[in-house]
């Protein structure tokens, strides 16, 4: 038998080993550049990026992965998918027009934006409406020249499928997307053939949207479209790509009349190993095999690998077997190399994306040239391992008691809902319609600057705090000035939701330039969990409390949740996501109980990421809501009946969550709504919603103003809907991304709305 293995990668991370990629664009839209500088700037470092994984010694290197902001924006203004809006005359789309889709212009708003699957990428969602589409431009086809000619290499250009992108798009009715398929595949075999008349010989297909819930109808449409491409391009080879979980049709999607199918095997739950010992594999066809993980920061089990690609080539030999990562590269950082301040244990356990294409190298050569060849490497990986693992943060025993007796931990509160409204209308006596925000207050330049020198040394403790201190008591003063029932001590203090908490519990670190990209040419720095979480001393008290004590009024202490703790960092992968969130939440509960030890006896748990932690298939969601709600309960149960709990949770479709929403049982969720208010005001009329609620009544994700009356409309329709006695009033999110002027007219008016509200719900009482 051969042992000739292949290796692959899906994509490779676009952002530059010191975001080289981002300032080019940013340079280039602040003016400063012009388009000549930022093309000849982006071939620079995407020649560069070739040559890395050329030295890595690929058998094949993705081409078209590279962007200048999104993959799914590229496809778009690839087929000519232009909204009007943005003028565009037809043939290939200018680079102006462009970046006014990814950004917005002055004539016209961006596209919408939203997740990639389950992972914290996000794309510009196309608009097909009924525009008809047409090859604008060839842009594997320009990306394959670009690397044979610039590089020598002969790279595998990388093309979303036509079922993802138009399952991924909007503006049709989803019962057309068949009909919509058809006005797309001569496109598409178009831009085929014009690969192979250049001499392509592989194309990478990416059809992730098969591992989502496929019916039957649309399983077939994904039949019809590949068989056409083989019909009308039958000698190219066709790598059909899919990653995030299990292929939901096995049997289907492995007959596909392509070359290669692309499988997860990291991100599948063991499914596909299950499956192709039941099932075999197609004598004719290739296993594209995703075994080192694409999502996650660390160095793989090599033993296990191979263990796996000897089960693997049971049922595939391995010259028809590629390994690859399990999904692009995209989403973890470029190397590990900078990181020198990590303890060694730590930084030899990575592995980020320039890591992952060694192992797989290594990996290769195992099979090649046997296991004895590669001893002394294979064994320093092992070693590494052993190391990490043994780590005393990550063994200790005092957590693993707490979790192993985390069934008995009660999530249940002393009294339910109806009963603790009772008893905290009592205590707390808030008006009707009570106004707060949802935490957060402008980060100017001055707290940033602030937070730097006192991170360099240049600002001593005592100094720090007493700036903090300073900019809490103003924030306070202002918001009772203003007239807001709740008053928040304006998270000064902070960074980052995640960070800010991550930096004081135990079992995170941080890395230097562990930048991944998380939309356009904003990246995001994940924190990692890499030991046991645990409570180490009280995070928030001292500022809420200071905060408390500067006002009559109720301050809400401010912590995020478990789940968005979990959910935007990345996590061990030893143990599941559920039991770290458990740990988090065991953490957090303490610090909910010592905020109220220390008199502050509203607190907010910010959950604005537990809906895109859904998994991808439908018939996993009871069991992740079900924990998610589950940590949520166990942080804040724990506290008196009168102590209120408030969540918050940014825009998210909420018709299909209310359930657990209601069963998280907090006494008071703000909810990001003003986008998309009539939706969420529907579902609430179908489902009703016991428990305190805020709808956002004005969008702070823009700099205007919006007036009273506008809010006015925004509360009334709620009303309609839900009970007053139970509504709050509160813009959509925090207001840290805006500048004070705006901020400070906006609840202005916000508070002039509520009054105005509360008179026509009861003229009397609001004037005595
Ligand atoms: N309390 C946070 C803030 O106000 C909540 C932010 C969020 O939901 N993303 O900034
Ligand atoms: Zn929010």
């Amino acid at each position: 038998m051969s042992n000739q293995v292949r290796t692959g990668s899906l994509g490779y991370p676009r952002i530059g080993e010191q975001r080289e990629w981002k300032k080019a664009l940013e340079t280039f839209w602040a003016g400063k550049t012009d388009e000549k500088a930022l093309l000849s700037e982006m071939e620079t470092l995407l020649l560069g990026q070739l040559r890395r994984q050329q030295a890595k010694g690929l058998d094949f290197i993705p081409l078209n992965d590279f962007t200048y902001y999104d993959h799914m924006l590229d496809t778009a203004v690839m087929f000519g998918i232009v909204p009007e809006r943005y003028g565009h005359p037809g043939g290939k789309v200018s680079l102006d027009t462009y970046f006014a889709m990814a950004r917005g212009s002055a004539g016209a708003v961006a596209s919408e934006m939203t997740k990639w699957f389950n992972t914290n990428y996000h794309y510009i969602v196309p608009e097909i409406g009924e525009s008809k589409p047409y090859l604008a431009e060839n842009k594997p086809l320009a990306a394959y020249r670009f690397a044979k000619e610039q590089a020598g290499i002969e790279g595998r250009p990388v093309v979303v499928g036509l079922y993802t992108f138009l399952r991924l798009s909007k503006g049709f009715a989803s019962s057309r997307l068949a009909e919509k398929a058809e006005q797309f595949l001569p496109v598409y075999v178009q831009l085929l053939q014009e690969l192979k008349q250049e001499g392509v010989q592989w194309v990478q297909i990416d059809e992730p949207a098969l591992v989502q819930d496929t019916s039957l109808e649309q399983l077939r449409l994904v039949q019809h479209i590949y068989a056409e491409l083989r019909r009308q391009v039958p000698d190219l080879r066709i790598l059909l790509q899919t990653y995030f979980e299990a292929v939901d049709h096995f049997e289907q999607v492995a007959a596909l009349p392509v070359a290669a199918i692309g499988l997860d095997f990291v991100h599948d739950g063991g499914k596909h190993l299950e499956q192709l010992e039941r099932h075999g594999w197609p004598q004719d066809k290739v296993l594209a095999a995703g075994i080192i993980d694409g999502r996650n920061v660390w160095r793989s089990d090599l033993d296990a690998k191979l263990e796996l690609i000897g089960r693997l080539s049971a049922y595939v030999p391995a010259d028809r077997l590629i390994l690859q990562p399990s999904s692009s590269l995209l989403h973890v950082p470029v190397t590990v190399d900078r990181e020198d301040k990590l303890k060694p244990e730590i930084k030899d356990a990575l592995a980020f994306a320039d890591q992952k294409l060694d192992e797989l190298a290594l990996l290769a050569r195992a099979v090649r040239e046997g296991r004895d060849a590669v001893a002394s490497e294979l064994a320093a990986a092992r070693d590494a391992l052993t190391r990490f693992r043994s780590l005393p943060e990550r063994n200790r025993t005092d957590v693993a008691e707490r979790l192993a007796g985390i069934a008995q931990v009660g999530d249940t509160r002393s009294l339910p809902f109806a009963e603790r409204f009772k008893v905290q209308q009592e205590k707390w006596k808030l008006p009707l319609l009570p106004t707060t925000t949802i935490g957060s207050f402008p980060q100017t330049m001055e707290v940033r600057q602030a937070r730097q020198q006192w991170r360099k040394g240049s600002l001593d403790d005592a100094a720090y705090e007493a700036f903090v201190n300073q900019e809490i008591e103003s924030c306070i003063r202002l918001q009772e000035e203003i007239g807001l029932d709740v008053l928040v001590h304006g998270e000064f203090e902070r960074t980052d939701m995640v960070e800010f908490f991550g930096e004081k519990l135990a079992g995170f670190f941080f890395t230097a330039n562990g930048w991944v990209q998380s939309y356009g040419s904003r990246c995001v720095k994940p924190p990692v969990i890499y030991a046991d979480v645990a409570f180490v001393e009280p995070m928030t008290v001292k500022e809420s409390a200071y905060a408390q004590s500067l006002s009559s009024r109720p301050v809400k202490g401010m912590l995020t949740g478990p789940v968005t703790i979990l959910n935007w960092s990345f996590v061990r992968d030893d143990l599941s996501r559920e039991q770290v969130s458990s740990q988090i939440a065991l953490a957090l509960r303490q610090e909910v109980e010592a905020l109220e030890g220390a008199g502050i006896e509203m607190i907010q748990v910010d959950e604005p990421a537990v809906r895109e932690g859904l998994p991808l298939k439908g018939s996993d969601h009871e069991h992740y809501l079900n924990w998610a709600v589950r940590s949520f309960r166990i942080a804040t149960a724990s506290v008196r009946a009168t102590t209120q709990i408030h969540t918050h949770m940014c825009y998210c479709e909420f018709h299909d969550m209310i359930d657990s929403i209601t069963a998280m049982d907090a006494d008071v969720i703000s909810i990001e709504t003003s986008r998309s208010h009539g939706e969420l005001i529907a579902s609430f009329e179908l489902q009703g919603y016991d428990h305190g609620i805020g709808l956002g009544v004005y969008d702070i994700h823009s700099p205007r103003v919006p007036d009273v009356r506008e809010m006015e409309d925004m509360i009334d329709r709620a009303l309609k809907a839900l009970d007053p006695r139970l509504f709050w009033i509160n813009p959509d999110c925090g207001l840290k991304t805006r500048g004070w002027p705006e901020t400070e007219k906006s609840l202005r008016h916000m508070v002039e709305a509520a009054l105005a509200a509360r008179e026509r719900l009861q003229p009397a009482q609001v004037n005595s």
